[in-house]
């Protein structure tokens, strides 16, 4: 017997995965026991004492599909109306921490694949399943850990992976989305000097907390220049046909149009999708309230789009913040894309349809987030992010993700089941 994805998810958000410290082997040894009940082999490895990747595989053949999930979650926090590790089935949702993210991938993958195993002779092609280990915490001891000691046990010519956004409604139509790629980081430490003096006489020093104040105002005002990767400018067109708005596309209106959808946080990840973003988040500077400071940093948090680059940033940064200030990258994590012009992406799409209703719109976005994703297209490996939840789902539920109260409803899991079943068909046939 295959456990249901709801009795699978509730079962994984009961062992509990939090990062640190992560103890990702008690999924991996739940997953065995159904796999092996199942006939399915598979296999563990372990970077790191407890961290756990678990893999499994069915048919041969050239061809290869990746289900690719992570078994750790983020720290519940507090505040909950419910007890966040209890994985409690009720009203038809699942409740608690990883119900999202992403052990409600996690599960219908599982079920997916096992579902498939009973007749994997009929596959034309290599399934490939793998949980893995530290995705919250950049997935040092999981994906990363994997491709540098045994790729060949992920390789695929595509993954299925989270970092779609859930469907949303617009003007009354469910759109369905598919993610192609994931703004990079920059994050970058900006240093004022000056020089000190007594409180009581300032004009005898140069104030160094003055200089970046006047710097941060202009990071503020500074706009970043508007760019259409293709995906997004096509995402962007479709959505403002489905709104019935006519007005052609344009670097010059896209804010405007922008301001016309309702939800806010939808439209400001649209916004985000168009530019790199600049926000600076700390700031440090001075000693006592009697010396004029001689130093003053300040970190800057920047997400930049696939095309932009390192030298884009610092040009951009360093002709608005003025003399005197310099600044650094410490954190870079470039961009990453996989084209949607390919046989997997449209497949994604068809069989998104085929399951939602023909001539639902389904489309490209980038995520101004990162997920393990981003190691898989720099390894080579097209990766697609699907947040897929049933037509009839609520779209409040995804504002839950690394947040209190994480549930999903029972018919998600198997929409997502059965999307993944078809897709794996259309595949590898
Ligand atoms: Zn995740």
């Amino acid at each position: 017997m295959i456990p249901s994805p709801e009795q699978m998810l509730s079962k994984l958000i009961r062992l509990n995965t939090v990062n640190p410290p992560g103890n990702e082997f008690k999924v991996a040894r739940y997953l065995q026991e159904i796999f092996t009940t199942a006939g399915v082999s598979s296999e563990i490895i372990e970077g790191e004492k407890g961290r756990a990747n678990f893999i499994a595989r069915i048919g041969s053949g050239t061809k290869k599909l990746l289900f690719l999930s992570h078994a750790d979650v983020v720290p519940a926090g507090d505040d909950w109306d419910f007890d966040p590790f209890g994985g409690e089935i009720a009203a038809g949702m699942v409740f608690g921490r990883g119900a999202l993210d992403c052990k409600g991938l996690l599960a219908p993958q599982a079920y997916a694949f096992l579902k498939l195993a009973r007749d994997a002779a009929a596959l034309n092609g290599t399934l490939i399943f793998a949980a893995t280990a530290d995705e919250e915490k950049g997935g040092l001891h999981g994906v990363q850990y994997l491709l540098k000691n045994c790729p060949e046990k992920i390789r695929a010519d595509f993954a299925v992976n989270e970092g779609g956004e859930g469907p949303r409604r617009v003007n009354g139509r469910q759109i369905y989305f598919i993610q192609v790629g994931e703004k990079g980081t920059a994050w970058s430490k900006l240093q004022a000097t000056g020089h000190s003096c007594h409180g009581s006489v300032p004009a005898l020093g140069d104030n160094a907390v003055l200089k970046m104040a006047r710097a941060l105002v202009a990071l503020g005002d500074y706009r970043p220049e508007i760019k259409f990767i293709p995906e997004v400018r096509f995402l962007l067109e479709e959505l403002l046909r489905v709104k019935g708005l006519v007005e052609p596309l344009s670097e010059a209106n896209v804010d405007q149009l922008l301001d016309k959808f309702r939800e806010r946080s939808f439209a400001e990840s649209l916004r985000a999708m168009t530019r790199m973003t600049v926000s600076p988040n700390t700031v440090a500077g001075g000693s006592k309230t009697n010396i004029v400071p001689d130093a003053c940093t300040a970190n800057v948090d920047i997400r930049i789009l696939p095309g932009q680059d390192q030298n884009y940033v610092l040009d951009a940064i360093n002709s608005c913040i003025g003399e005197g200030i310099t600044m650094e990258i410490g954190n870079f994590v470039a961009p990453t894309f996989s084209s949607a012009k390919t046989d997997p992406y449209r497949l994604l799409v068809s069989t998104t349809q085929k399951l939602a209703g023909e001539g639902v719109p389904c489309l490209p976005h980038i995520s101004t987030g990162a997920t393990d994703s981003r190691y898989l297209r720099e390894a080579g490996i097209p990766a697609y992010g699907i947040g897929h939840m049933a037509p009839e789902a609520d779209p409040e539920l995804g504002a839950t993700i690394h947040g209190r109260n994480e549930r999903i409803d029972i018919a998600s899991l198997h929409f997502r089941a059965e999307f993944l079943k078809a897709l794996a068909k259309g595949y590898l046939s």
